[in-house]
């Protein structure tokens, strides 16, 4: 047995290639990453960098062109299309930057829709630990309330919710505070932080905002599909620097 920490999504030499012959953009060229246990990592980079495509190969939805991803112990590359489907419902949990819940479904069955799908029926204790989790995330009193009747933070807090209901083995966060108040979002960014520090659950986060990466423990730097840096936990103003650097085509 290898002391090495679990890796919960590991890429190994990825690139993607869009499009032939003189239109081919090169969107990751070779990236190579290991996403350990129970940390907080952000993944930054300036527009065009390929912080979509990286989220989209972890999750399942794009094929790398050449290299190779695990997530959750499994080798998405060599899976078909129902593999895929069943890691993303029962192992990765999302949150959107449009939160994506269903309108029609109050907070407790938005909540608990991930079971639903895969047709799970509650255990006592998963019962308890969610009503926990509802608790902590400040939804106790709103169980009854469609999507509609929630201001922006609190469908988050929702979607939040149902992403770490299941204790996936990877939340994948796609620029979760991009529609949300400064208030809401340092809420947002809190709680996900405490899901990777307390309850050991994994999250890489997408986003091109230092401040939201400030509150990760790991930042990832994407340029021009390259993975160009990897840091631990620093400051909006450190963040914001190196960025800029990258934008500038300096760094
Ligand atoms: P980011 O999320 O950092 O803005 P993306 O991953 O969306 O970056 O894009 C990286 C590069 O790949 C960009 O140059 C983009 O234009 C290109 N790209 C992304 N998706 C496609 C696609 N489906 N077809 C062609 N080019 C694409």
């Amino acid at each position: 047995m290898s002391t090495a920490p679990e890796a919960v999504v590991s890429f190994d030499s990825v690139s993607k290639v869009y499009g032939t012959g003189a239109g081919t953009v090169c969107a990751l060229d070779e990236v190579s990453v290991v996403v350990p246990r129970g940390g907080f990592t952000a993944v930054m980079g300036p527009s065009g960098s390929g912080k979509s495509t990286f989220m989209n190969i972890a999750a399942g939805l794009d094929d790398p062109s050449s290299g190779e991803v695990l997530v959750a112990g499994q080798a998405m590359h060599l899976l078909d299309d129902r593999a895929r489907t069943l890691i993303r419902r029962e192992r990765v949990g999302f949150v959107f930057q449009s939160f994506n819940l269903v309108p029609t479904l109050d907070v407790r069955e938005n909540v608990l829709l991930p079971f639903e799908l895969a047709g799970r029926r509650l255990a006592t204790e998963e019962a308890e630990r969610i009503d926990h989790l509802l608790d902590v995330l400040g939804l106790a009193e709103r169980l009854a309330h469609r999507p509609a009747e929630l201001s922006g933070g609190q469908q988050q807090r929702v979607a939040i919710a149902r992403a770490l209901a299941p204790r996936p083995a990877v939340v994948l966060a796609d620029e979760p505070t991009g529609n949300l108040d400064t208030r809401s979002s340092r809420e947002v960014l809190g709680l996900l932080r405490a899901a990777a520090r307390e309850y050991g659950q994994t999250i890489v986060m997408v986003s091109h905002d230092p401040v939201a990466a400030s509150y990760a423990d790991r930042v990832l730097v994407l340029a021009d599909g390259r993975l160009a840096g990897d840091h631990e936990a620093m400051s909006p103003q450190q963040i914001a620097d190196l960025l800029i650097g990258f934008e500038e085509g300096v760094a």
